[in-house]
């Protein structure tokens, strides 16, 4: 069997299911490239919690977590099947790695995962369960809980994490008020560059320490929650194994790129 990389994702506006951009492009294509997966495990930025939770619900709803946007997207859902046994095992492998964990039957899911997951896999017929993301913590708490999931993958897990490779949304709000959908931010490529390099040579010390580390880190990323899935997918890649950017682009001044960990 083949192993299905970690994934991260940009998800960047709601309205990039709507849209034909780049980033859409790329996210329609590219389930193409991978093997079938038994179950999906997204882990969303959009889901904020002390520690991590792993959404078990059997059926769960599509959230409309957003405002302002057109009403397409509030009549649009995501009825995938639940992934609780995807939770559960999520759930023993992070106390197995003594990471404080729960299961949450109740959380539906947001538009972090729906989004994407619309994207990848239109028909909805993969069970998907969910993972929160903890802004309290670092890049190597998120970096622990990957690796600790990391055997999921073996069981056929395809992860997805999602966030948005750049996320200034006071600079994003101006540039969609601006008209103009592909301006690139003065501060976002040093940035990217520095991550890409970071990836591309295994520096996962520096990757760890982006926040202090990276060109321009606060103004790409004044609160960190976007990129903390980012470092879910480092971990999760197998030891020894290089990241790989599989996309690069831009909308709304957000970098939207992709990445995968073998
Ligand atoms: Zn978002």
């Amino acid at each position: 069997m083949t192993l299905a990389p970690a994934l991260f994702v940009s998800h960047g506006a709601p309205t990039l299911v709507l849209r034909d951009i780049p980033a859409r492009r790329f996210l329609a294509t590219l389930a193409a490239t991978l093997p079938r997966p038994r179950a999906i495990l997204s882990v969303t930025a959009h889901w904020a919690t002390e520690a991590p939770v792993l959404g078990s619900a059997e059926h769960p709803e599509t959230i409309y977590d957003f405002g302002g946007f057109p009403d397409e997207l509030y009549t649009m859902t995501y009825p995938a099947p639940g992934a609780p046994d995807v939770a559960a095992r999520g759930l023993a492998l992070l106390r197995e790695a003594g990471i404080a964990a729960r299961t949450d039957a109740a959380r539906g899911l947001d538009h972090g995962t729906w989004i994407p997951a619309r994207l990848l896999y239109p028909d909805a017929d993969i069970p998907l369960a969910q993972l929160s993301v903890q802004p309290a913590q670092d890049p190597a708490h998120h970096h622990r809980v990957g690796a600790a999931l990391r055997p999921l993958r073996e069981a056929g897990v395809l992860i997805v994490a999602s966030g948005t490779f750049t996320h200034n949304l006071r600079a994003a709000f101006q540039v969609m008020r601006s008209g103009h959908d592909d301006v690139e931010l003065p501060f976002t490529a040093p940035f990217v560059d520095w991550i890409d390099a970071a990836v591309t040579a295994g520096a996962t010390e520096d990757l760890l320490a982006y926040r202090t580390r990276a060109p321009h880190a606060r103004d790409n990323h004044p609160t960190d929650e976007h990129f903390l899935p980012f470092f879910v997918a480092l971990g999760a890649g197998s030891a020894g194994r290089r990241g790989r950017r599989i996309h690069h682009s831009t909308d709304y001044g957000m970098a939207m790129d992709a990445y995968a960990f073998d």
